[in-house]
């Protein structure tokens, strides 16, 4: 029996960990996939407070081994779904053989963050990992000295962009709009770029290639113009949705499929607290992922007594 279970080993969940066991609480972390969220595909981190630069990965990276160092367990499984039973909560974690395994705590933290959104145009998926791809991280390395396009306009994209100009022979960034819902400095920046061209007021309608991509049809939202850009590489950067289906049951989500709760972080489940991406809330950031994964883990704290 722990005292906290944390779903999700991001920034919100990791952060939970730490004031939990700080406070002297038994505490598992269950992560489908590795440690870290969405932030390990950030190149830079330069907005969070009292830290001048730093990379995505060794900023999570030094999460993990604050969280885990000081006593958090961390375990990684895909939690199918949460039960609330009468003096504890389960965690139903699904095993690689099918069984299903339940681990019980007193209070259980969803930090489950959210997930890359499609573009939803034909055979996305299909091309996914032969050249659409949704982290220029991980696979902009394969498309040195070549031609890509990123798609999307906030602070991902940007900085996506800024990324692949490093090494790519050029980068196209289309957006939907002509005005950027990310930062000017990021703008700024690119427009420096001799190898970063705008497509703006611009869609992707078509993926073309047949095995591998070779290009995308994109058409011009005003004029319904349309036009071909010769790109091996398609980066879709377009924002985020949540992943919360399989907890529907036990608590309320918005009409967006974010959980419920006000900044107190407590849901309306007795015992069921919520922090970072997946929680409704007008600003996602680093900062705020970790001061939520803070005032979760002292709710619960204050929940279990
Ligand atoms: P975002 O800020 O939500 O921006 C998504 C972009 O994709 C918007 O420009 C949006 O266009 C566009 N878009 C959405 N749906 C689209 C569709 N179906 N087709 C074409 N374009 C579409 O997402 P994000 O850039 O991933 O950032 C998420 C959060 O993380 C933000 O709060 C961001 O500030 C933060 N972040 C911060 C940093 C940093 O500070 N270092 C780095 C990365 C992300 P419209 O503008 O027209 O809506």
């Amino acid at each position: 029996m722990y005292d906290i279970i944390i779903v999700g080993g991001g920034t919100a969940g990791l952060s939970a960990a730490i004031y939990g066991v700080r406070a002297g609480r038994k505490v598992l972390i269950l992560e489908a996939k590795s440690y870290g969220g969405q932030i390990v595909n950030s190149p830079e981190v330069e907005n969070y407070p009292g830290i001048r630069k730093i990379s995505g990965m060794e900023f999570a990276k030094g999460l993990y081994e604050q969280a885990t160092g000081l006593g958090a367990e961390f375990r990684q499984g895909q939690v199918l779904r949460i039960e609330v039973r009468e003096n504890h909560r389960s965690a139903v974690v699904s095993e690689a053989d099918g069984s299903e395994t339940e681990y019980k705590a007193k209070a259980v933290i969803l930090a489950t963050g959210a997930r890359n959104r499609p573009l939803g145009v034909a055979r996305e998926q299909e091309l996914t990992g032969a050249g659409v791809s949704y982290c220029a991280t991980c696979d902009g390395m394969f498309f040195r000295g070549k031609q890509v396009a990123v798609a999307g306009g906030g602070n991902t994209a940007l900085e996506d962009a800024a990324f692949l100009s490093h090494y790519c022979e050029r980068v196209y960034v289309i957006h939907r709009r002509d005005r950027f819902r990310g930062e000017e400095r990021l703008v700024e920046n690119l427009r420096q770029k001799e190898n970063v061209e705008f497509v703006l007021d611009a869609v992707v309608e078509e993926l073309m290639g047949k095995d591998i991509l070779e290009g995308v049809r994109i058409r011009n939202v005003l004029s319904g113009e349309e036009m071909e850009l010769s790109v091996s590489g398609l980066f879709v950067a377009i924002g985020q949705m949540p992943d919360n289906d399989g907890f529907a049951g036990i608590v309320s989500l918005d009409e967006k499929g974010y959980i419920q709760a006000a900044e107190d972080c407590r849901t309306e489940a007795p015992g069921i607290f919520v922090a970072g991406d997946c929680r409704t809330k007008e600003v996602r950031q680093l900062a705020t992922a970790a001061a939520d994964g803070a005032v979760a883990a002292l709710a619960a704290c204050e929940y279990i007594g």
